[in-house]
Order: structure tokens, then C-alpha cells, then sequence
């Protein structure tokens, strides 16, 4: 199995996180003897300022031979103001389409040191875990026609379209069913099939592909209300399995239920367990080059891919388990800083996640 891990950190804050990130990395990799082999590429800003495009070929290249990609952020108000099609989110877009990464993992995840960092009541958040598989490569933000098109009265009308293919529903759903059987056993699947016939075809195919899980439970849940239960009691979830447009919502509004989202990772996974792994956040221009980031949110992505793409749970379990000692410690970045506990920077915060990995 290849053990070829490519970094990409991006703009913004993405690369102070990255160096963090790395950090514990290389602990975790002579700790649990991973063999991993690094490589560096660029994507984003500060590819179009390299080479004009926001996604180069080479980045590509490297990409498609890595067992995994681990990405901080892009995009900031430098490239605002350019073409779209070569904003740096196009990078994103692109390799995600051409890679495949069709499941999007995004766990909510509140450690219980941080219950007072959201803006939820302790008791509705406190110990809370559920998983969002959002699918990443269909749907209402890939859907053709779309555009912006002048009828004959000369008014302008905007229009994109959703859909979904069975398969496409299969395999995303087959996704959420294998993942929900590692934890709690439970898909609720979220769609708006009152209304859209592109989510009566979801539910049917979701019901289909739970033949073969008799072991775990489904249910379904209209959007609207979805969005409801998540901040009335969002521990009733276990895994929430949507489209690509429900599910880019549904995944900011559960960030939020843990404090900040400088604690969320993610993961966007193809059929042949490659993945590329990042934080829910973005570049945080605001605050990049200060030393105020939160490298967690990053640390815990460089985990599910350890997970995920290269099977070493253990060294996984142990960078989540070190994260833990560090927050028991009261060490906190600004943006998870209550009263009583000490405040760190970006790096003093990766330092003591390594330190308390080689203990
Ligand atoms: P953002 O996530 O970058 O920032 C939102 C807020 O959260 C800011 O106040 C920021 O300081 C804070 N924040 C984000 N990450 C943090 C961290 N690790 N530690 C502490 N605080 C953190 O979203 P935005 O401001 O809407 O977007 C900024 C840029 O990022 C834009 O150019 C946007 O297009 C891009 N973006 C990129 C991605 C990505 O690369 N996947 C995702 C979202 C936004």
C-alpha cells in the first residue's frame, strides 16, 4: 500500500496549521513506525500566483499517486477580485471532482473540556458525536443546465439544476451504512422529498441499499427540520447521511454546535479509500500570520487520514487522545479561550500536542 502522503497548505492560516500538523505527524511516524513519505504541492492563491492557475497539473500529478492529500485552506481577498474560473476555489472543486471524492466526512465532534465554548446549553452538546456524510460530487452544485439566461419579456432568470443518479445515491449511501456499523448503528438520511422528486429517488434508493444493513437503523428527516433537531437535541444523530447542497449546510450549522470551527476536520473519500483530508475552515485571512489559528482542526484531519486512508487507527486513537491531554492541560487557542484557562499561540499549541505524543 502506498504510503505516500501529499501536503497542500494552501493560503491564509493554511500554512502555520500545516507546520503543526506535521509536527505531530512526524512523531506519530517514527512513534508507530507508518513509513509515511511526504511531498509538498500548491493549490489555490498561491498556485494562480506561481503559475496562474489554481489547481497546476504537477499538483494533480502528485495527487492521483498519494495515498492521501492533507490540505489546510485557500482562497483569501488577494484573488477576490479575478476571474472565476480561476478563483482558487476552483482548485478545490477540481481536484475533488477529479479525484472522485464523493463522501464528504464531517464529524461534530464537542470534547467535553470545550462544553463551555458553545453557544448551546452544556447539557444539549456535552458529549456530543455525530458524523455527517455529505455527498461531495453530484447534485444541485454540479447539475447541468445551469446558468443565467434572459427570457423574452428581458427580465434575467438564474437557474441550476439537482440531481442525483441511483448510483451515485448507492454508493454515498453505502458509505454512510459501513461507517454508522463502527459507531452507533443508526443513518438518518436527510432530504426534502415533500417537495423535490430528485430526493423521492434518494429516499427510495437509501431504503434499497438498507436491505443489506439489517443490523443498523434508518430513518429520514425533511431538511427544514433537520436543521431544527440539530440545535434543539442534536445527540439523537448518529450519522447523517445527504446531498451536496443540504449536507455543505447541515455540516456549518452542526460546526457551530461545537464551539468553534477550529476544532472540525474532515475527510472527502473516493471508492478506493483515497481521501483528502482538511479542516472545515477556511483560510481565516483575519487572522493569518498572528499566531492565533487553532492548528486542531487540522491535527484531527492529519488523524481520519491516518485512519481512514492508511489504516493506523492506533496512531489515530493516539493523536486524538494526546488533543485530549492538551485541553485537560486548559490550554487553548483564542478562539476556544474561556476564563481560567492559559492561552497559546498556533505553534505552542502543535508543540504540546507532539510533546504529548512522545510521552
Ligand atoms: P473562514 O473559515 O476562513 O473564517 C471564518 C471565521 O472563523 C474567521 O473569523 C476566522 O478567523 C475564524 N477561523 C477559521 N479558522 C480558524 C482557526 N483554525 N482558528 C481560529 N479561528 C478560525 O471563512 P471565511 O472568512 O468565510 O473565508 C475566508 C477565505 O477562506 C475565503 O477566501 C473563502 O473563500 C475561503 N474558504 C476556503 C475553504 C477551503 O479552503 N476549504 C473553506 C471555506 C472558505
Amino acid at each position: 500500500m502506498s504510503k505516500k502522503i501529499l501536503v497542500i497548505s494552501g493560503d491564509g492560516i493554511g500554512p502555520e496549521i500545516t507546520v503543526e500538523a506535521r509536527k505531530v505527524l512526524d512523531v506519530v511516524n517514527a512513534r508507530f513506525n507508518l513509513g509515511l513519505e511526504f511531498d509538498t504541492a500548491l493549490m489555490g492563491g498561491a498556485a494562480i500566483d506561481a503559475t496562474g492557475v489554481p489547481l497546476p497539473p504537477e499538483t494533480l500529478e502528485k495527487a492521483r499517486a498519494s495515498a492521501a492529500i492533507l490540505f489546510a485552506a485557500l482562497g483569501g481577498p488577494k484573488w477576490d477580485k479575478i476571474d472565476r474560473a480561476i478563483r482558487p476555489e476552483k482548485g478545490l472543486l477540481q481536484i475533488r471532482s477529479a479525484l472522485d471524492l464523493f463522501g464528504n466526512l464531517r464529524p461534530a465532534i464537542l470534547y467535553p473540556q470545550l462544553a463551555d465554548a458553545s453557544s448551546l446549553k452544556p447539557e444539549i452538546v456535552a458529549g456530543l458525536d455525530i458524523l455527517i456524510v455529505r455527498e461531495l460530487t453530484g447534485g444541485i452544485y454540479f447539475g447541468e443546465p445551469r446558468g443565467i439566461r434572459v427570457l423574452e419579456n428581458g427580465e434575467r432568470e438564474g437557474f441550476n439544476t439537482d440531481k442525483y443518479s441511483e448510483s451515485e445515491v448507492q454508493r454515498v449511501g453505502r458509505l454512510a451504512f459501513d461507517l454508522a456499523r463502527k459507531r452507533g448503528k443508526k443513518v438518518c438520511s436527510i432530504d426534502k422529498a415533500n417537495v423535490m422528486e430528485c430526493t423521492v429517488l434518494w429516499r427510495e434508493v437509501m431504503e434499497e441499499v438498507a436491505k443489506d444493513y439489517p443490523d443498523v437503523e434508518l430513518t429520514h428527516m425533511y431538511v427544514d427540520n433537520a436543521a431544527m433537531q440539530l440545535v434543539r437535541a442534536p445527540k439523537q444523530f448518529d450519522v447523517l447521511v445527504t446531498g451536496n447542497l443540504f449536507g455543505d449546510i447541515l455540516s456549518d450549522e452542526a460546526a457551530m454546535l461545537t464551539g468553534s470551527i477550529g476544532m472540525l476536520p474532515s475527510a472527502s473519500l473516493n471508492s478506493s479509500g483515497q481521501g483528502m483530508y482538511e479542516p472545515c475552515h477556511g483560510s481565516a485571512p483575519d487572522i493569518a500570520g498572528q499566531g492565533k489559528a487553532n492548528p486542531l482542526a487540522m491535527i484531527l484531519s492529519a488523524a481520519m487520514m491516518l485512519r481512514y486512508s492508511l489504516h493506523a487507527s492506533e496512531a489515530a486513537d493516539a493523536i486524538e487522545s494526546a488533543i485530549g491531554k492538551v485541553l485537560d492541560q486548559g490550554l487553548r487557542t483564542p478562539d476556544i479561550h474561556t476564563a481560567g484557562t492559559t492561552l497559546v499561540n498556533t505553534s505552542q499549541m502543535g508543540e504540546a500536542v507532539a510533546k504529548a505524543l512522545r510521552v
